[in-house]
């Protein structure tokens, strides 16, 4: 029989933090600080397991859950000499969820359950402290209403703002006993209004409404949508966490915070964190009040005025320190920690593995590894490949011109510019048409992760390091800034004030959330540099991968970039795409209308030292590495000229009549052209396009060994090869080129002839194809394309359709479907090599950046990966860590 219920505290645990699954994260670590006799609050887990019952069941408890639910708190209610429920000693229980995964801000929490009309006077006696005693009721009935009964809080805030007012008190902490009691009541008759219903008064059906209404949020809109941008499994569950109540509004000796062990923006090694004193932890996060910083350092680097937590309570902090040491000890990994603190008594709530921007992430590990609390495979194996993304991108120029209009805290890293909007759906609704936006909000909440997704970056005018806004933009990666200073939003009407500055919609700022900077307009942007400890845990990863990084780059600039991040080669060289510029399209339009082999020979000798000159570039470059050169694979329409005035000007350039060339262009349209005249078939048709880029590449190898004293061996592929015989065919001419280039300079030519595999057939006969082919490089764009009959320009229509009833569980021509075109790939490898033993195999398409399909990639033992030149690091690392796991899963069970 299952056991749905988990007990903690008092120093024992039913359960660890190895059963995450089970327990959800956030109790699978109580679970575990418990065990450690770390001072957490007595409590117990209802399982993930119950909210897999409960979707599964119509909503339904399983039985024996009740039964085992009442023994948990019977012993809670023992550890803490209450009892729940109980007039006179009332246990009062906070009430959250907790998946596997962490959720920020998704899921809902209640505090103080418990409370009625009777236990509120228990507390109030008990505690000495009336006031306190309905400031907790009223907060209560508050967060149930919202979380558990849906009645919109600021029914609630409005009407505490109306006592306020009326009593002429400026801030909460004004209000008096009576006057909190009075507003218990009128929250209770809102209540009453809005559900039809009494407020609950028995605290056994307070708990079970509470617990509803945590399983109830796993599947609301948010949840859902937070779980599909983050690719987490609907199946997993939530569980619930029941723990008794420790109060951080007891007054002065009391307090509430959120720490990390390091700093989560930097990685520096220095506690972080903030705290208010006496107040419940929901203050910290929303942000309404100021935190005050925990440590004396961080109120220097800060300038904060307010005193640390280290000076107003030296020896909780003294306490809570020793825990930070021993909890980051015990995980072996950064934390991020609540806590509280009662009349003097620390108390933790929470212990998580700590989010934190790439760049704290990489200084995390490189320092542990380096303290010996990890070894440089784990630190290798914490950065997730993707988020090297926030590394790569730009910064502003130092010397830019720059007028700051505002500062605020530096909540996430990154510059970068864009037009104001102020809510999340016009974000969506700009980005959706192409444009740049700055979200710009009070601050956020969960309902605006579509505007945060959609925008570039975020502002708000309020909420710490750890609001919303802060922990979510890191986790995107995006420039964010908090509570800027002087900023004064005012959404409805479209504007914000920053001193005497009015600003509109539509203007454009920049941010930069490394150093909390808005500055009007749009300031220049750099590439960031990449040493420290990027490089050094790069350098790590370069040690412990197998296959080789090369780039997909056209241009020298592209060629540059994927340098200098570490790039071991160009694997795909798209030729066509040196054609586009106005110099060069009308010769290649030229080429392609002409109704002859001498017409086109003759554009084609216009574009022949421009060819030419582009490798050379290339070759300098890339001096001393592989560099792979496709032949012509343009899709026909894409160079045809379609307006009348392109027509007549090919037509002029080329002494002929305009409207025998319209008819020439006409012959030329193909209904379906992806499947049309493009590679390898322009190649057979057309022979001379190709050997004047075979001419072109065999004149700039000999122009660069000449120049560089360096040998260079170029790669030519041919694409979109089906068939050995198309390959034999083109082979042949491009060494007879390379016979009469070597003929003509007295050089000497050392080059491979390979093709892409990215037709079905090519796979299935890659070993008669071999025969011709010294390497095979992947074209999973058009593989993925042809073996799924999916067009890649248009199926992005309905794939969401797909996607959302889950017939593919991703995009497939962003994640290789290992299934499906894994398979041909696999075939493609083995048909290969048994024809030519030491064929070189490599991937091009799309998926060679993508994390998932490197993994395959190791598993097949391609020699190399080639993906665009901002994915280089990241399919570096990826490289390592899949090389890692093939090594773990080969090392023999322990
Ligand atoms: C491919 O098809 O995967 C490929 C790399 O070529 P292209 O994207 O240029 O068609
Ligand atoms: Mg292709």
């Amino acid at each position: 029989m299952s056991k749905w219920v988990y007990g903690f505290g008092a120093g024992q645990s039913e359960g660890s933090a190895a059963m995450r699954d089970l327990l959800g994260g956030k109790g699978a670590n109580l679970a575990e600080m418990s065990q450690l006799g770390l001072p957490v609050p007595p409590g117990f887990i209802i399982t993930t397991e119950v909210c897999t019952h409960f979707y599964a069941h119509d909503r339904q408890y399983p039985p024996g859950l009740n039964e085992e639910a009442d023994a948990a708190l019977r012993k809670v209610e023992e550890a803490v000499g209450a009892g729940f429920g109980d007039p006179k000693r009332p246990l009062l229980v906070s009430v959250r969820s907790g998946a596997p995964v962490s959720m920020p801000g998704m899921m809902d929490t209640v505090l103080n359950l418990g409370l009625n009309d009777q236990t509120v006077e228990g507390l109030a006696a008990l505690s000495g402290d009336r006031r306190f005693a309905y400031d907790s009721y009223r907060r209560f009935i508050q967060m149930y209403g919202d979380v558990v009964l849906g009645i919109d809080h600021y029914l609630f805030e409005d009407e505490l703002e109306e006592v306020k007012l009326n009593g002429g008190r400026q801030l909460d902490t004004e209000l008096t006993a009576d006057d909190l009691e009075g507003l218990v009541g009128v929250y209770k008759r809102i209540v009453a209004e809005r559900t039809g219903a009494q407020f609950p008064q028995t605290a056994k059906d307070q708990l079970w409404g509470a617990i509803g209404a945590v399983f109830g949020s796993w599947m609301t809109p948010r949840a859902v949508t937070y779980r599909r941008l983050h690719a987490i499994g609907e199946g997993m569950g939530t569980a619930v966490n029941v723990q008794a109540m420790v109060f951080g509004n007891r007054g002065e000796t009391s307090a509430t915070g959120v720490a990390f062990t390091r700093d989560p923006s930097t990685g520096e090694k220095r506690y972080y964190g903030e705290f208010l004193v006496n107040a419940q932890g929901e203050d910290v996060v929303a942000g309404i009040r100021t935190p005050q910083p925990l440590t004396l350092a961080m109120k220097r680097s800060n300038g904060s005025a307010l005193p640390a937590m280290e000076e107003v309570m030296p020896e909780a902090y003294a306490e809570l320190a020793e825990v930070f040491d021993r909890l980051e000890r015990h995980y072996r990994e950064m934390q991020d920690i609540e806590f509280t603190v009662q009349e003097g008594r620390l108390w933790i709530l929470q212990t998580r593995s700590g989010k934190r921007t790439t760049q704290a992430a990489l200084k995390i590990a490189v320092d542990m590894a380096e303290e010996g609390l990890i070894d440089q495979d784990q630190a290798v194996r914490r950065i997730d490949p993707a988020s090297l993304d926030q590394l790569l991108h730009p910064m502003l120029d130092p010397d830019a011109k720059k007028e700051v209009i505002a500062r605020g805290l530096p909540a996430s890293p990154g510059a970068v510019s864009g037009k104001i909007v102020f809510n999340a759906d016009e974000a969506e609704r700009q980005a959706a048409k192409g444009e740049a936006v700055i979200l710009v909000r009070l601050e956020t909440s969960p309902e605006d992760i579509h505007g945060m997704h959609a925008a570039k970056g975020i502002l708000t005018s309020r909420g710490g390091m750890t609001s919303h806004a802060a922990v979510v933009a890191r986790g995107m990666g995006k420039p964010c800034i908090c509570a800027a200073a002087g900023l004064a939003i005012d959404s409805r009407n479209g504007r914000m004030t920053v001193g005497s500055r009015v600003m509109e919609a539509g203007e454009t700022i920049t941010i930069d959330g490394s150093a909390g900077t808005v500055m009007l307009g749009a300031v220049p942007t750099i590439d960031p540099k990449l040493s420290g400890d990027f490089a050094t845990l790069m350098g790590w990863a370069d040690q412990r991968r197998r296959l080789k990084i090369r780039t997909n780059a056209d241009t020298p600039t592209d060629a540059r970039t994927a340098r200098r991040f570490g790039a071991e080669g160009i694997g795909l060289c798209r030729t066509e795409h040196m054609f586009f510029d106005d110099e060069r399209i009308l010769a290649v339009r030229q080429m392609i209308l002409a109704g002859d082999a001498d017409g086109r020979r003759a554009a084609l000798a216009k574009i022949l030292p421009m060819q030419r000159q582009d490798f050379i570039e290339l070759f300098e470059i890339m001096v001393g590495l592989p560099v792979t050169i496709r032949l012509l694979d343009p899709p026909l329409h894409e160079f045809l000229p379609h307006e009348p005035e392109e027509i007549e000007l090919v037509a002029r350039a080329s002494g002929v009549d305009a409207a025998a060339l319209t008819r020439r262009a006409g012959e030329l349209r193909e209904v379906n052209p992806m499947l049309g005249l493009r590679g390898c078939r322009l190649g057979i048709l057309f022979p001379e396009i190709y050997e004047m880029q075979a001419r072109a590449i065999f004149e700039a190898t000999i122009a660069v060994a000449q120049s560089t004293g360096r040998s260079v061996v170029p790669e030519i592929m041919v694409p979109l090869i089906g068939t050995a015989r198309e390959l034999e065919l083109i082979k042949a001419e491009i060494d007879a080129i390379a016979k009469e280039v070597m003929s003509e300079t007295s050089g000497v030519l050392e080059y491979q002839v390979g093709t892409m595999i990215e037709v079905p057939r090519a796979a299935l006969c890659a070993g008669p194809i071999a025969e011709h082919a010294q390497f095979f490089s992947f074209g999973t764009n058009d593989l993925t394309q042809m073996a799924l009959g999916l067009s890649r320009d248009d199926s992005a229509k309905f794939l969401e359709h797909y996607l959302e009833r889950k017939i593919y569980e991703a995009d497939p021509f962003s994640t290789l479907d290992v299934e499906g075109v894994g398979e041909l790939v696999e075939m493609a490898c083995q048909r290969g090599r048994a024809v030519r033993g030491d064929i070189k195999l490599g991937i091009c398409g799309e998926h060679g950046g993508d994390p998932k399909a490197i993994a395959f990639c190791e598993q097949v033992g391609l020699d190399y990966v080639s993906c665009s030149p901002y994915r280089v690091p990241i399919a570096r690392l990826a490289a390592a860590q899949a090389a890692l796991a093939a090594k773990r899963s080969e090392a023999p069970a322990a």
